[in-house]
């Protein structure tokens, strides 16, 4: 675990109790003692048998070049939703570094809503990713979109992120069930838990056992914010699987002023990190500048997650 990663202020008492026990099966496994499943959801056994608790008693632990992700530490990705120029990834790199993160992310293939939109600086901006990362010594989070990436996107970054629009795109999936790097896998904005744990299980099944969630936000009836932050299903996926469960706060939220609160929250119900937009200057940002937080704030916002005194 790197050891500047944090523990948050307000940890469920099962993650502080008898952490590591002992490793699973050649997979690195450890971590903290977690409630059985909730018995309703134990009538049957669970479709996705891979991803199962009961298939694996033990914490999976994902190595993201040197940084351990679900040891029961708060492990924190930052860095803008795209990539604009050399200057702004390696800028934002060094001031997320300073404020304590413990991973960089950037997306250089973007998968937009609308054509006309900003889709991303593409292999240019994986260069510029990977010499921030180097520079900075994070290692780095980037998406991948397409089957055909994947090799280059793997020989640049650390963690490969499958996006929420992809959740379901199976070829990708199969494609990643065999790339040499672990998978950060987001929830799909209209995807089940089931069916979220069963995507998981087309990486697990194919051969690929470094998978970490990513709890982005769902579609619900509720406009006022850009989705709606499943923190309850975060809660419930810990108990579901032994992968370890990050929370994006940024897309799950759509609002800057509601990063920090949702972060805080995240962390108490047991995520074992965060995802979190951050751009040197918002409101210049090609995309979601409005969700994004400025050095500062993140500074601010990684001070409230220190350990209390
Ligand atoms: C992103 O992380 O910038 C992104 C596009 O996220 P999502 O797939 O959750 O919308
Ligand atoms: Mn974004």
């Amino acid at each position: 675990m790197s050891p500047r990663a944090l523990r948050p202020q307000a940890r469920p008492t099962a993650r502080l109790a008898g952490r590591r026990p002992p490793r699973h099966g050649g997979q690195s496994r450890g971590g903290a003692v977690v409630p059985s499943p909730p018995a309703v959801l134990l009538k049957q056994a669970a479709p996705f048998r891979l991803a199962s608790r009961e298939s694996h008693p033990g914490r999976t632990i994902v190595n993201a070049g040197a940084v351990a992700i679900g040891t029961g530490d708060l492990v924190v990705m930052a860095g803008p939703c795209s990539i604009e120029s050399r200057q702004q990834i390696r800028e934002t790199a060094r001031r997320v570094k300073a404020a304590g993160a413990h991973m960089l992310r950037g997306g250089a293939y973007k998968p937009r809503t609308s054509p006309y939109d900003f889709q991303g600086l593409g292999r240019k901006a994986l260069g510029w990713l990977a010499e921030a990362g180097r520079e900075s010594g994070l290692p780095v989070v980037t998406e991948v979109l397409s089957p055909e990436d994947v090799d280059l996107v793997a020989e640049h970054a650390d963690l490969l992120q499958v996006g929420a629009r992809n959740m379901q795109n199976y070829a990708l999936l199969r494609r990643l069930a065999t790339a040499p790097k672990p998978v950060l896998l987001k929830r799909g904005p209209s995807a089940t838990i089931q069916e979220w744990l069963l995507a998981a299980e087309y990486l697990l099944s194919g051969g690929n056992h470094q998978v970490v969630l990513c709890e982005r936000g769902i579609r619900t009836f509720e406009t006022a914010m850009r989705n709606t932050l499943d923190l309850a299903g975060v809660a419930l996926v810990k108990q579901l699987t032994h992968l370890p469960v990050i929370v994006d706060p940024s897309h799950g939220t759509g609002k800057r002023a509601l990063v920090a609160p949702a972060s805080r929250a995240a962390a108490a119900v047991g995520a074992d990190g965060l995802l979190i937009e951050v751009h040197p200057c918002p409101r210049r940002a090609l995309s979601d500048g409005e969700q994004s937080l400025n050095p500062g704030e993140f500074a601010e916002l990684m001070q409230t997650l220190q350990p209390r005194a």
